[in-house]
């Protein structure tokens, strides 16, 4: 594409991957630079709310989205002896709004299925990012394996250890929330009851919740098991864990949280951290997306949907930019995703410190749940592409 900017992804996550397909679908000229020699993924759950799968749909990824997708309506509470949780105003299980479908998917059929809509030369596979040098305008991206490569534009999707992050400068610690979760999943034809279960269900107890949801179209059940620890839990998505631990975590819970867990093959221990915002996200031509950008914790479900939010805000603000007007530009998607983003990091806190609560009385807490997911409305109701369209017809007025 001559004359057009050159634009570098570095890490072909989730993040780095739709960033990709909204870049090439405004006619941009991108390539992604990912350091796994194949692209790997845990078996595990990724959700993907409204407010990201309405992006997808408009890149031609609905069809793909409904073959490998639990679509998510809302959510059902039960204590932990299993008894549903119902508030005055009725179950405590309001559907997710937003206009748009969500869906619950396997992480890996979902990266796949990105990976599969993006033309072969676009990710180059083995190319893990050790430098980034901005000279003349241009930014020379180096690799652990020698190569190197020019372009007009970074973008770091880098993740949670990001270079990206490093090379211009920042550096983000991270604090434990005290708590960790176990991950797994399990074929639904084990779980003879797992049939009904079309929403999320989760349950709620001291200190603690078992959350289960259906992935991969009800052929397997998402497990995701908070806990309070007070050891520092390796943060990481992929750790082994232990099974008894597991269920000496849940002893006395509902049936089906123990016939779940003793229907696992394996579980993973994942060190839930936060961490505080960064004072700034772009230097230049260089910025940063997804978790490199705002790692956040899970309890909204939206570290995927923030990502795939931050992809299409780019590829609205660089389509048809100059490279003069590029360091602008990224400051304009900065202070955009930078208030949206801080808004739902503060949302996913207080949410995670909702679930491990400890009220007496369960529906008090099921009334703060409703009333959470009432306000919360904004989260999955936000056109991504349309804010950032105002945005730019805004500065140009
Ligand atoms: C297994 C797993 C389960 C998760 N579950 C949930 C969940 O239940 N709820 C939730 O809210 N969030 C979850 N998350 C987080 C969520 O997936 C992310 O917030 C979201 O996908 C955005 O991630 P990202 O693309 O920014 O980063 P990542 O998904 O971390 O991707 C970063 C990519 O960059 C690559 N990379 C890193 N360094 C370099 C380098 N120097 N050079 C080149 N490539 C590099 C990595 O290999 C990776 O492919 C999970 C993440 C993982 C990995």
């Amino acid at each position: 594409m001559p004359g057009s900017l050159r634009i570098a992804i570095v890490g072909g996550g989730i993040g780095g991957l739709t960033a990709a397909l909204a870049l090439r679908a405004r006619g941009l000229d991108v390539t992604v630079f990912e350091q796994a020699e194949i692209l790997r993924e845990i078996g595990a759950g990724v959700s993907i709310h409204p407010n990201a799968a309405r992006l997808l749909r408009r890149v031609g990824l609905e069809d793909q989205l409904q073959k490998i997708g639990s679509p998510i309506a809302g959510i059902t509470l039960r204590n932990s002896q299993g008894e549903p949780i119902t508030t005055p105003e009725g179950p405590a299980a309001p559907a997710f709004s937003g206009g748009d479908q969500g869906y619950n998917v396997h992480r890996a059929s979902f990266v796949n299925l990105l990976f599969d809509a993006l033309p072969k030369e676009t990710v180059t596979l083995g190319h893990r990012c050790i430098q980034l040098k901005e000279t003349d305008g241009r930014i020379r991206l180096s690799f652990a394996n020698g190569a190197s490569a020019e372009a007009d534009v970074v973008i770091g999707a880098d993740g949670i250890r990001s270079i990206v992050q490093r090379e211009i400068g920042l550096e983000s610690r991270p604090t434990s929330e005290g708590i960790m979760a176990y991950r797994g999943l399990i074929p639904a034809e084990r779980l003879p009851w797992a049939s009904d279960l079309s929403d999320p269900a989760l349950w709620l107890g001291a200190g603690r919740s078992f959350l289960l949801y259906p992935v991969a179209r009800g052929q397997l059940i998402n497990m995701v098991a908070f806990v309070p620890t007070d050891t520092d839990s390796e943060e990481s998505w992929s750790a082994p864990g232990d099974l008894d631990a597991l269920a000496s975590e849940y002893a006395g819970w509902d049936k089906p949280v123990q016939d779940t867990i003793n229907a696992l093959d394996e579980t993973f221990r994942w060190g839930i951290y936060d961490r505080a915002p960064l004072p700034y996200w772009s230097t230049g031509r260089i910025t940063l997306m997804g978790d490199a950008a705002h790692p956040m914790v899970p309890h909204v479900g939206q570290g995927a949907g923030q990502s795939i939010e931050d992809g299409f805000t780019l590829a609205v603000l660089l389509e048809g930019c100059a490279a003069g007007e590029v360091a602008d530009r990224l400051k304009l998607y900065e202070a955009i995703r930078r208030e949206r983003t801080s808004k739902v990091q503060a949302l996913a806190r207080a949410a995670g410190k909702l679930y491990r609560s400890e009220h007496d009385d369960p529906s008090e807490k099921a009334a703060r749940l409703r009333e959470w997911m009432a306000q919360g409305k904004w989260v999955f109701e936000h056109d991504a592409e349309k804010a950032a369209a105002d945005a730019l017809a805004n500065l140009h007025r």
